[in-house]
Formats: C-alpha cells, structure tokens, sequence
C-alpha cells in the first residue's frame, strides 16, 4: 500500500531533492579568509576566476555576487536596451528572461522540444525579427541544447549567445565544456547547483571587450586605472563613473568556498553520472514513465533528474503522483514552471499558452532528489518509491 493511501511510507525522513555538499576542507578555506587582510574581492576572487577559466577553457571569468546579477551584467555587456528582443526558453529559473527586463529588453520565448525538453533552435529561428539581439539558451538539468546549430543562427543573424549554465559546469558539448563555447556562459553557485560558493556567480567569455564591461559593471562602473579613463586627468588619486554600474561584486569569503568547491567537480561529477545511470537503468522500461531522449553531442554533468509521467497509463495526473511521492518522504520538485505564465508576465502581455511543448511538459514534470550528499540507500528509497507508486496508478 502506497503511504498516502495509509501505508508504511518507503523512508521515514524526507530526502530533499537537492542540497550543497560542504566537507572539512571547505570550512577551513572560508576560516582561512576570514582571518586573511581581504574579506571582499581580493585575492581568492582572482583565484577562483582563474580556476573556473582554468577548468572550463574560457580566456576570462568575472565573478558575481549571485547569477542572477551575472546575467544581468552578461545582458548589459551585449548592449541589450530598450526595444531589443532575447529569445530563451520558458522552461526554466525566471532569471534567464528577467535579466533582459533590467536592461529594458523584452525577452521571447521560443518553444521546447518535447524529445529533450531543451529549447528548439528551429523555434529560436522563427521567433527572430528585426529587434532582436541576442539568445539566451539554458543548459536545463545541466544538458547542453545543440549549441552548434543555435551559434550558427546567431553568427547568421548578428546575435549575441549569452548561455545560462546554472546547471551545467562540468558539462561538456561535442567535447567543449560549457563556458568556453557561447559568446558569455553564466554559472550559478548557489546551495543547490553542483558546486557552491553560498550565493554566487559567474560569465565566462573569450572576448576581451565583454569582459571589460563584466568588470566595470560589477562595480559601479567606476574605475580609477589612468589607461581606461575618459577624462585627463593627472592627480593620482582621481577615479571616475563612466556608466551605471552596480555593487555585483562576490566577496572573497564566498570565492574561498568557491575555490575549495571546484577542486572535487571531478569526483562529483562522477557521483551525479552514477546516480543517474541508476536512475536511467530503474526508469527506462518502466511504463508510466518519460525520459528525455540521451544527448548524443553532449557528456552532461547532471544538476536535475527530471521525469515526465505518462498519464495516459496512469489513473491519475501529475499532481496525484507528486503528492504521492511526497507522502513516501520523497523530496519532489517541479522545475519549472514556464517563465511566460507567472503572474508579472501574464500582467504585462504574455499569453498563457505560447509554449505548446512547454505546456506538455510543464502538465507531467517531476524532479527527483539528486545531490551528492545521497547514499545509496536514499538513491534505492527514490527509486523504489518511484515504482511503487507508478505501478499502484497504472491503468
Ligand atoms: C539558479 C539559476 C539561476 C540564477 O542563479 P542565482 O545564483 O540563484 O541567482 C538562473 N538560471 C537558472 C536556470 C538557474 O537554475
């Protein structure tokens, strides 16, 4: 008997679908800085930069104080003003479309496809008109879409490839990691993306006039270095605002964590790739269940496990089977719901149903826990929860 109809639930905790991983050597990294001359940008921003370019083959990183405010200041280096179009996907964080709206632009959303559950670069092309200015493609569960195609629409069309890899470090496309393949890629490092600096973020880019703009932007865009003035101006002590900047800036207490996190993506990229394998292995023939198709181009470092059911074998919808899993102690999740429907959206003149292939998924999502901190007996409970109640629904 499933627990919410009385049974015994399959664990007796609830397992949260995702959690940081913090170890003894990323403690003494944040004491270490604490007692250090610097506690905001100085010298462990400079080295967690240089580790994030190190490990994604990008020329420069510029560090942030949270992703969301690296695509931000990634929409403000494309030059995205008033009446510029971006075209993203509506399956993911609000983040990826809101940061458009700071710089006055209006973000599009382009369908996904139903195989992949990844924006569908034929979608971005139909959605391009003469405003628009750049793409924001999510790498969503941390899967790479087909980057070539979507870089080739834009070098096509003049666009600008700003890239939202919250969930994707330590992916790679067609043997690229991510970060070193779009225009800008942004990294999230926030408690439940794959390494963490607390809060905190990250563009990578190859070009030089983007990553001067990253910095001044994190900063006020106030800059004292006599070559990059606008004035002449001779006393030492002169600085100058040269645009509106903001205070995006990470502290060195975060890139310290940071600089320790980075150090076990290997090992921790392996944990996620064996979990979904187990995964993968327990869902792939079981009927009720939607995988998305495997991504021959790209060698993902999984953030989210995510299953679509089937409801057309099952006696119920999604929201029966979610509950469900709740009451098994599972710590289900639902990413996400599509940007065009929360209610600012729907306020300023989105339709509710642009997205029909978003509406199908967005209608039978279900993200399971998947976080390193799992062992192997959490990893059985999910999977035999899972069964449990989908083979109790079946029709
Ligand atoms: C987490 C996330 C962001 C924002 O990152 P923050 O660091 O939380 O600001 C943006 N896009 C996606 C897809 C995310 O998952």
């Amino acid at each position: 008997m499933i627990a919410i109809e009385g049974g015994l639930p399959t664990r007796s905790k609830v397992l949260s679908y995702g959690r940081q991983m913090i170890e003894e050597d990323d403690v003494a990294a944040v004491v270490s800085c604490l007692q250090s001359d610097y506690l905001t940008t100085g010298p462990y921003v400079e080295s967690f930069e240089e580790a994030i370019t190190m490990y994604t083959g990008a020329k420069y990183a510029v560090a942030f104080c949270n992703g969301t405010a690296a695509l931000h200041g990634a929409c403000h280096a494309a030059g995205i003003s008033a009446g510029d179009e971006v075209i993203t996907t509506p399956i993911t964080f609000a983040a990826s479309a809101n940061c458009v709206l700071y710089c006055g632009g209006t973000p599009v959303f382009a369908d996904i496809k139903l195989s992949d559950w990844l924006i569908d670069p034929d979608r971005i092309e139909e959605r391009i008109t003469g405003r628009t200015k750049a793409i924001i493609p999510v790498d969503f569960m941390g899967e790479m879409p087909d980057m070539d195609h979507i870089m080739s629409i834009a070098r096509n069309h003049g666009l600008v490839v700003i890239e939202d890899g919250a969930h994707s470090i330590g992916s790679s496309y067609k043997g690229r990691r991510a970060g070193s393949i779009a225009d800008m890629t942004m990294f999230s490092f926030h408690p439940v993306k794959t390494i963490t600096t607390g809060e905190g973020g990250v563009i990578t880019t190859n070009s030089e006039e983007h990553y001067r703009k990253l910095v001044s932007f994190r900063s006020h865009s106030i800059t004292r270095n006599p070559e990059h003035l606008l004035e002449r101006h001779h006393a030492s002590w002169y600085y100058e605002q040269q645009d509106l900047g903001y205070n995006f800036r990470m502290t060195d207490i975060q890139a310290a964590l940071g600089c320790s996190q980075i150090k076990k993506m290997e090992r921790f990229k392996l944990r996620r790739t064996e979990m979904v394998v187990a995964y993968n292995s327990a869902f792939k023939n079981l009927r009720g269940i939607i995988l998305p198709e495997p991504r021959m181009s790209s060698e993902a470092c999984r953030h989210l496990y995510v299953i679509r059911v089937d409801t057309d074998q099952l006696t119920v919808d999604r929201d029966a089977v979610f509950r469900a899993l709740q009451a098994e102690n599972i710590g289900v999740n639902l990413h996400y719901v599509p940007v065009y429907k929360h209610p600012y959206y729907q306020r300023n003149g989105y339709a509710d149903t642009i997205c029909p292939n978003a509406e199908a998924y967005y209608s039978s999502a279900i993200t399971l826990p998947l976080h390193v901190g799992m062992s192997s007996t959490d990893l059985g409970d999910v999977i035999t929860a899972v069964k449990k109640v989908i083979s109790y629904y079946w029709k």
